[in-house]
């Protein structure tokens, strides 16, 4: 049961992301940035083809100052489903 709520919630999320796009709130893990909501990759900054990058929002960076601003350009398109960044 608890499993079955849990897809449907990613599923409820994948589906926000094919609307919106993909959150600016994500995570990192070793130059890889993955959307906060759906997990999908989003960029790999090692090998410079991370686009998003400068506007993003890394869930790790809490006292990073680039991440700091972009923070504030987020929108409800980012935060829904999103992890709380700040
Ligand atoms: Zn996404
Ligand atoms: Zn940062």
């Amino acid at each position: 049961m608890k499993n079955r709520i849990a897809a449907t919630i990613w599923k409820i999320k994948a589906i926000l992301c094919v609307l919106v796009g993909h959150s600016r709130i994500c995570t990192s893990w070793f130059g890889y940035r993955y959307c906060g909501r759906c997990g999908d990759l989003l960029g790999d900054s090692l090998a410079s083809q991370d686009m998003g990058l400068p506007t993003a929002v890394i869930v790790e960076h809490s006292a990073c100052a680039i991440c700091g601003e972009n923070k504030k350009q987020l929108t409800w398109k980012d935060k829904l489903f999103a992890p709380k960044v700040g």
